[in-house]
């Protein structure tokens, strides 16, 4: 088998080599390439200890990434490689870091501390693909196994449960038996993993294109992660989410806008539930705000006739992903044909792309008339707000037009 390396990573291969070290790419980017996919980005990994690298690449710009793990990053090309000397875990006591670490001379030693067999292979031009755990089979075969013994893999460090149900998710790979009884047996230990943590592998097992496969099959993982939806998850809305879930594109906010819209008792309240849940993930503050906004407003009217008035109400940025939102609620319930949704929501896109273009009025600050005219008028204090806020309503809803001797002429008329 022979995989086509960027230059870089050639270059970084074989200076290592060149000076006593062997040196494969590792992990993701092995993963990637057997299964035919373009790598994001490649790790390296090496004999050689972090000061022996140094030496290695003397002259190259490198980052010490982190010395102590092992990981040294150097700059070849503008490439950032990130290589780190083969490694084996000791002891996990607390269920989610080794005791120690050290370095061992083999690869295969290093492999063998890895999660899941299909990441779990090395490659280098030299030496060909090193697979001790049968992970070109598995990604042939299409499944996510542990390396070793799952229930001692999930008990060492049980962020892989949830990283099983990643891989399952993204690479639409079924857990194999074993792995899965183990994943779900060993749940409970997902206590001990950083909120922070968890909330990345559910974003990923979300943004999935099995999301909805994973999120069937593993409710008790879900559930103890997130025990705030175990209502949702017990009543017949499970369904409705997770086809919606489902339909919706493979995007980060309109996945959690999908997946919790139906939490709480209605759009505000599930709004609120998603905002809370969220923040208890130690989420970013665009990630609550965008997704509880898009839930609390699912069910808005949403019609070419009321975009500009939407526009008001949550901006460009939110509005245009209601759309799409609201497009995978319809292909959920499974009631309309799916060209009348598209339909219906290309009529949307274009609408909204349209008032955006002529520069439509949606903002106080585009209103022909301002505080200083409603002043001049007499008015004052919270009238002039008031006001205002009034004829912007009256201008999106295209009851007025946006000029400012016909605002004036209305404002005198509410006096
Ligand atoms: P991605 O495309 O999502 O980056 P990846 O396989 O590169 O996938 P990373 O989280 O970047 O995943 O980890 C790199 C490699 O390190 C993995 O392929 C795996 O071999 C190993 N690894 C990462 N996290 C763990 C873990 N918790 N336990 C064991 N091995 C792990
Ligand atoms: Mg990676």
């Amino acid at each position: 088998m022979r995989l086509a390396l960027p230059k870089p990573v050639e270059t970084a291969l074989s200076r290592l080599e060149k000076a006593g070290y062997s040196a494969y790419v590792v992990g993701g980017c092995v993963r990637d390439h057997v299964l035919g996919f373009t790598p994001h980005d490649y790790d390296i990994c090496s004999a050689a200890t972090p000061e022996e690298m140094q030496k290695v690449f003397q002259g190259e710009r490198t980052i010490e990434t982190g010395l102590k793990h092992g990981t040294l990053t150097v700059l070849l090309s503008g490439m950032p490689l990130e290589i780190t000397t083969y490694r084996v875990d000791g002891a996990y006591s607390d269920g989610r870091h080794p005791d120690s670490v050290q370095f061992t001379a083999r690869v295969e030693d290093d492999l063998s501390r890895r999660d899941f067999t299909i990441n779990a292979m090395a490659y280098s031009p030299s030496a060909g693909l090193v697979d001790p755990f049968g992970g070109q089979a598995d990604c042939e075969r299409g499944v996510i196994r542990c390396v070793g013994d799952p229930a001692a893999r999930f008990g060492e460090d049980a962020l892989r449960i949830l990283r099983a149900l990643r891989f399952s998710s993204r690479l639409g790979f079924p857990i194999e038996e074993a792995t899965a009884q183990a994943a779900v047996a060993g749940m409970k230990n997902l206590c001990h993993v950083s909120r922070e943590r968890i909330a990345v592998e559910l974003s990923g097992i979300l943004q999935g294109k099995d999301a909805a496969r994973v999120l069937r099959k593993f409710p008790e993982v879900i559930e103890t992660v997130l025990p705030e939806l175990q209502p949702l998850m017990a009543g017949e809305k499970w369904d409705l989410t997770l086809r919606t879930v489902c339909a919706a594109p493979k995007d980060l906010y309109l996945r959690w806008a999908a997946f919790l819209r139906l939490c709480g008792a209605d759009a505000a309240d599930s709004g609120r539930l998603a905002h809370d849940l969220l923040k208890g993930l130690k989420m970013s503050a665009k990630i609550m705000d965008t997704v509880s906004e898009l839930v609390a407003w699912q069910d808005a009217d949403l019609r070419p006739e009321t975009m500009q008035e939407m526009l008001m109400r949550i901006g460009p940025e939110w509005l245009s992903q209601l759309i799409p939102l609201r497009q995978a609620m319809r292909t959920a319930t499974q009631k309309e044909s799916p060209d009348a949704i598209a339909r219906d929501a290309e009529a949307l896109n274009h609408t909204l792309k349209a008032l955006l273009d002529e520069n439509a009025c949606y903002t106080l600050a585009q209103l022909a008339v301002n505080g200083n005219d409603m002043a001049l008028l007499g008015l004052s204090g919270a009238a002039i707000g008031e006001t205002l806020h009034a004829l912007l309503l009256q201008v999106t809803r295209g009851r007025l037009p946006n000029e400012r001797e016909a605002l004036l002429e209305a404002a005198k008329g509410t006096l």
